[in-house]
């Protein structure tokens, strides 16, 4: 079959979800045997996010190929159990640099290079990029952003050629806002009457509305909308606040999406999508009585997005052990000696998360050090390993002044240090070691029981390492190096064999956890937390 290409933009107001969306569309369309992945067009200027603080845009994900991408990649791996790579998420950032460096070249000598046709045209080769492979039969493309905004516009355009082009192996799917004014105690749909008309001035008519809303819309609503916005009544579909965001597939195909989607595109279907095992996955969560209590130790807590791939790691292993999650976030910086106790004894088990630089640090190693001595399950990711070396150097070996070279390039103990691949480089931007790499675990460690093999390939996102002269000190005194890569010797995972679960890892297990394959070492430190939580119990 020719590859079908659907596009989902938004409208009225920012945040509406259309990642949830677009993966629950690709969940059903898989679940019903077709080849499909989603990609990402954001329209920042930026190359990629890796640059932006978390504040501004939420966790950076990152794809196997080692690209640093937008959160909402995460969500497709989540949902569709597809790898993604550098091809799905592109930012106006990359698509000007391509077009400037062919300008460079010669490529256009002669010719004005402008919006129109030049930025339109590479926004429409990288749109059929991925299609072109012959490895989908679905493409779906989120247009980041809000239709109305200038830096959005390009692409609407872009969209606009190729439903031209394409005809029926395109579609058009609009999310939009239907909010409720409590005073009138009525829903509202003239935004949603805007923001498609702003759609159909850039010449872009939508063949679905999607519209979230707090509380039910009636089939009357649904049959005004339809009629103001030029759509079939069938394709006006509601997306209703669930309590969890792995409903939203079985909400939407409820409402026939994925067959109003195929029947749009002339696409043979029959039957319906295998959920099987994702309605097994819901009702884990629905039957779940007990719950596990789970703190993560970070300093950018104030806003959940930035720590969205972990969360959901440890909801979907809680959720394979049968437990509610409770997660609590605990603020670095504001975490000391005196109040460690008070603000981490009520916690089953704690996570030390990623991060850069020196604020909140210190409130890292007090409840390193606590859980440690308190023999609370803990796992320490990316900086959070590094935290648990350098506490561990400080206060076991005796090294008062261990640290990182990112924090003291000047400590007598450079515990962590500077990779050395990363010495010569001066560029910030996607210069990390970056994507899966290989390690090798030591059997009969936690690890290697954790993933029940021991050879494994994860994500990384950092410049530091464990510092390998070290390591006869540190496995002396307790902690051990179980997991090194192969090719270079550079310290993947340590671990205290003596406590419950004391594990930490350089790389990123959270960025891989699917609902279909959750990770297998956030199941283990999970059920580690839930025996702990058990035995305390007992006491
Ligand atoms: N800042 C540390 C490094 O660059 C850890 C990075 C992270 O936690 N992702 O090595």
């Amino acid at each position: 079959m020719d590859t079908k290409y659907i596009f989902v933009t938004g409208g009225v107001v920012s945040s509406l979800g259309k990642g949830i969306i677009s993966s629950s569309l690709a969940c059903l369309l898989k679940a019903r045997g077709f080849r499909v992945t989603i990609q990402k067009f954001d329209p920042y200027i930026n190359i990629d996010p890796g640059t932006l603080n978390p504040y501004e845009h939420g966790e950076c994900y990152v794809t196997e190929d080692g690209h640093e991408a937008d959160l909402d990649l995460g969500h497709y791996e989540r949902f569709t159990n597809v790898r993604t790579s550098k091809a799905n998420n592109v930012t106006t950032g990359r698509i000007y640099q391509s077009v400037i460096d062919k300008e460079r070249r010669g490529d256009y000598l002669g010719k004005t290079v402008q919006i129109v046709p030049h930025i339109t045209d590479e926004i429409k080769r990288r749109v059929k990029f991925l299609g072109k492979t012959g490895n989908y039969d679905f493409i779906i493309t989120e247009i980041g952003g809000t239709v109305g905004d200038i830096e959005s516009l390009p692409y609407l355009e872009a969209v606009r050629q190729l439903r031209w082009e394409l005809g029926q192996n395109s579609l058009c799917v609009h999310l939009t806002y239907v909010p409720y004014i409590a005073a009138a105690k009525e829903l509202k749909t003239k935004p949603t009457q805007h923001s498609v008309k702003a759609l159909q001035e850039v010449g872009i008519q939508p063949d679905i509305l999607v519209l979230r809303t707090e509380k039910e819309i009636s089939q009357e609503m649904r049959r005004k909308i339809a009629l103001f916005c030029n759509v079939a009544q069938d394709s006006v579909v509601q997306s209703k606040d669930v309590n969890s965001i792995y409903k939203v597939p079985l909400m939407m195909h409820a409402q026939h999406l994925d067959e109003i989607v195929l029947r749009k595109t002339a696409t043979p279907f029959e039957g319906e999508p295998h959920m099987d095992r994702w309605l097994e996955f819901i009702d884990k969560m629905d039957k779940a009585t007990e719950t596990v209590t789970i703190g993560v130790v970070g300093k950018y807590v104030e806003l959940q997005d930035a720590y969205k791939s972990i969360s959901e790691a440890l909801f979907h292993a809680a959720t394979y052990a049968c437990h509610k999650l409770n997660l609590i976030y605990i603020h670095s910086e504001k975490l000391d000696a005196e109040n460690v106790g008070e603000k981490l004894s009520g916690l089953d088990g704690v996570v030390i998360a990623p991060g850069f630089g020196q604020r909140g640090i210190e409130g890292k190693f007090v409840a390193l050090k606590w859980c440690r001595e308190n023999d609370v399950p803990t796992f320490g990711i990316c900086l959070g390993m590094q935290c648990m070396v350098i506490e561990f150097a400080r206060d076991v070996l005796g090294l008062s002044e261990a640290n990182s070279t990112e924090m003291n390039p000047h400590t007598p103990h450079k515990v962590i240090d500077l990779m050395e691949e990363q010495k010569t480089i001066s560029d910030l931007g996607g210069t990390m070691r970056l994507g899966a790499y290989d390690c090798h675990l030591e059997s009969g460690s936690k690890a290697a029981e954790a993933y029940g093999t021991t050879d494994i390939r994860e994500r990384h996102r950092h410049r530091f390492e464990f510092n390998n002269e070290y390591r006869e000190r540190f496995e002396q005194a307790g902690m051990k190096c179980v997991g090194i890569n192969p090719a270079t010797g550079l310290v993947e995972v340590v671990e205290l064999p003596e406590k419950r679960w004391f594990v930490g890892t350089q790389y990123h297990p959270e960025y891989s956890s699917t609902v279909l394959e959750p990770s297998p070492i956030f199941r283990s430190f999970v059920n580690a937390a839930i025996a702990c939580h058990d035995i305390k119990n007992k006491e």
